[in-house]
């Protein structure tokens, strides 16, 4: 990069910092969590389970990714091989190397998948071997047609005369531009049933926001979303938090959850943060793939998706510390909305017996798995609000 351009960066750096400054701001206090022992917070036996399955689930993860880049690594080495054999066109044969690459990223993570089944099956959690494969095979196709686009765009950029190495520039607004397509529809892409229940139109009322309630069948694990921008938003709920052992009380404090994801924008706020990701990585797609011609040529594609996977890995504890931000938010924000600290901290308890989550994972697992509080931290959370509200009157 030459000296000029890189002083073109520093105002891009500094436009950068106000964004994120921006985006970060919130309407959390300025909290300091009580610190509190799970030891009195969860029974004995189920800390244990939480903790012993949780371990290992991890193990897992780990090898996943350490074979997954082993493998992209290799395939960088001598994937440019294939590509002779192709008379595709340069964007074509750039595809083919990308669904290769692909390819052998899902036959590496095939028997992780099956081994995370085995283990929850042991300790009586749900999981599917069909699902591990077959359907994640059929997973693999819509996973090329997406790999496919993307390289469309890049590869059609950067042999555009005119835009050449500077595609990023343009890609990475085109990737942010979909991204906020696919958020808008996706909701209606869900379906789900009506969710009723006395407790909802209140709780809309005191978070202003008036969106519709569903419920989506189907899934084994207790959870919840906010989605949706302007007219497509909703809160889902996945079927089983709906049911037993979780009660109307903990069901109020999720949708407040869900509320105040929405009441405090954070689904545009997280497209904030992703176009704010996404211009650097594309830059650094970008200078990483000069050496073998630059992304219009099919050369570059296996060091390209090389490259992307460990971009990906080295920003996932930045994109965690974002997430875990927007969380703790909505955590304060069904707080306040519905003065029940108590159900939130029963919720909490029941998701450490209900998911296995480990309510206090190592230091690594924290920094690179959890994109939401931990599940110590969050009753933490709801101790912190009992007590703000105690000395002030008001939270
Ligand atoms: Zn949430």
């Amino acid at each position: 990069m030459t000296r000029s351009r890189v002083w073109l960066l520093l105002p891009a750096a500094a436009v950068w910092a106000v964004a994120a400054w921006l985006l970060w701001r919130s309407s959390l206090p300025a909290y300091h969590l009580p610190h509190l022992d799970e030891h009195a917070l969860f029974p004995a036996g189920a800390l244990q389970r939480a903790q012993h399955f949780s371990d290992v689930e991890r193990l897992f993860w780990l090898g996943k990714t350490i074979t997954q880049l082993a493998v992209l690594a290799v395939f960088t080495r001598y994937g440019v091989r294939w590509m002779r054999e192709s008379a595709a066109g340069p964007i074509g044969t750039g595809m083919l190397l990308g669904m290769i690459g692909f390819a052998f990223v899902w036959a590496a993570e095939l028997p992780f998948g099956i081994l995370v089944v085995w283990w929850r099956h042991r300790y009586g959690l749900s999981g599917s071997y069909l699902d591990a494969t077959v359907t994640n095979w059929f997973a693999l196709g819509a996973q090329f047609v997406l790999l496919c686009i993307a390289l469309g765009i890049v590869m059609g950029l950067a042999r555009t005369r005119g835009i050449g190495e500077r595609w990023w520039l343009l890609a990475a607004p085109v990737f942010v531009g979909l991204r906020t397509l696919l958020a808008f529809i996706a909701p209606w892409l869900l379906g789900g049933r009506a969710f009723h229940a006395p407790y909802v139109e209140p709780l809309q009322r005191i978070q202003h926001v008036h969106v519709p309630v569903r419920v989506l069948s189907g899934f084994s694990e207790p959870n919840a979303a906010a989605t949706g921008l302007g007219a497509s938003r909703r809160v889902f709920f996945w079927d089983p938090i709906v049911r037993p052992p979780f009660t109307p009380r903990m069901d109020r404090f999720v949708l407040a959850h869900e509320l105040g994801h929405l009441a405090h924008n954070h689904i545009w706020k997280s497209l904030g943060w992703y176009a704010l990701f996404a211009f650097p990585l594309a830059l650094l797609l970008a200078l990483a793939t000069r050496g073998r011609g630059g992304m219009g040529v099919p050369e570059a594609v296996p060091l390209a998706i090389f490259v992307y996977v460990v971009l990906q890995l080295v920003a996932l504890p930045l994109q965690n510390v974002v997430t875990r931000h927007l969380e703790a938010e909505a955590d304060w924000s069904a707080l306040r909305a519905t003065h029940d600290p108590g159900a939130g901290r029963q919720l909490f308890r029941l998701f450490a017996s209900e998911t296995l989550e480990d309510p206090s994972p190592p230091w690594w697992d924290y920094v690179f798995l959890e994109n939401h509080p931990t599940l110590l931290q969050r009753i933490e959370m709801t101790r912190y609000y009992r007590a703000s509200v105690r000395e002030t009157g008001h939270p």
